[in-house]
């Protein structure tokens, strides 16, 4: 029987995963699967999502609006979905109920342990990571946005054993709210730290006016993005986003958009198939 996998998202059409995990799933030889795009409104969001089960899916990826419904939801949360507010990742189980992941925090992790760590990350990286090796720990952090992905990004950098989280946001109070409820510290102005993570969306639209305006958007001037020693951004585009850009001049370490989306998805894909997910595959998949 077909086993049915989907990314749950509102608008959805230019998700990459459905290229992507199609694309593992063929490398592995599980040829009984298939992944394909669910778009799914708010509004009719708890009651398809509870019919995917019946409907002959295994599990779902979720995305922009619904990562805070899926874990309402959910049956069986968990304390890594609960602890940050969202799931990314559902399994229908037989007897009709409903477990979430969020593989986004430690996909950041792995991404980044796999960049700049000492090697792979040991052990299933599904069932948590040896986080001895990664290199965020002792390390402070700045994150840019305050929206679900900057959640996430906060939790697992604090999670991974960052010496300290600072959050910036160009609306300062959701800054504040996101920093009290997870333990970080909101600022006013980006301050300086060893890693700088990118959670907003700066930098998905090629920006009419440059580098420089996007820089200015994030908060930065071309001279302050020197002051890290390593950059991230989610943002994922096909041409590095202006703040990688820049920071490559620079000559710091960089990791780009696609790489988290490749880790995320992959601890996803474990989590249904129980198998280690073919990383470069799903790498080009979602380059092309
Ligand atoms: P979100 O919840 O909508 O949050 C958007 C954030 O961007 C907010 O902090 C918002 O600030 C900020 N922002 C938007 N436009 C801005 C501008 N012109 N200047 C300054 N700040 C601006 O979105 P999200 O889910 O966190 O996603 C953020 C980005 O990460 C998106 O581009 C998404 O595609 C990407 N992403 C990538 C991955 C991956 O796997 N690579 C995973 C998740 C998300 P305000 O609060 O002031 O509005």
């Amino acid at each position: 029987m077909m086993k049915r996998l989907g990314v749950l998202g509102w608008p959805v059409a230019h998700s990459r995963s459905p290229a992507m995990h199609n694309a593992a799933l063929a490398a592995l030889g599980l040829d009984g699967w298939h992944y394909q795009r669910l778009p799914v409104p708010p509004e009719l969001f708890a009651e398809t999502t509870r019919a995917l089960g019946t409907a002959g899916f295994f599990g779902a990826n979720v995305t922009i609006p619904h990562k805070e419904a899926a874990l309402a939801l959910a049956d069986e949360p968990s304390d890594t979905a609960r602890a940050i507010g969202a799931a990314n990742t559902l399994t229908f189980r037989p007897d009709g109920t409903i477990s979430a992941e969020n593989t986004d925090a430690p996909g950041l992790i792995a991404a980044i342990n796999r960049a700049w760590g000492k090697g792979e990350v040991p052990g299933d990286a599904t069932q948590g990571m040896d986080i001895a090796v990664s290199p965020v720990r002792g390390r402070s952090a700045l994150v840019l946005g305050a929206g679900g992905s900057a959640r996430a990004a906060v939790w697992a950098l604090i999670d991974a054993g960052a010496s300290e989280v600072s959050v910036w946001n160009r609306t300062p109070q959701r800054a504040a709210e996101l920093a009290r409820a997870l333990g970080a510290r909101a600022v006013d102005t980006p301050r300086s730290a060893d890693i700088l993570v990118n959670c907003t969306s700066v930098g998905l639209q090629r920006s009419a006016t440059g580098e420089q305006d996007s820089l200015q958007q994030l908060g930065l001037s071309h001279d302050q993005v020197g002051e890290y020693s390593h950059v991230v951004d989610l943002v994922y585009t096909d041409a590095p986003t202006p703040l990688l850009a820049a920071a490559r001049r620079a000559g710091l370490s960089t990791l780009a958009g696609v790489d988290i989306l490749v880790a995320q998805g992959a601890l996803s894909l474990e989590v249904w198939t129980l198998r280690p997910a073919p990383l470069e595959v799903m790498r080009q998949a979602a380059l092309r």
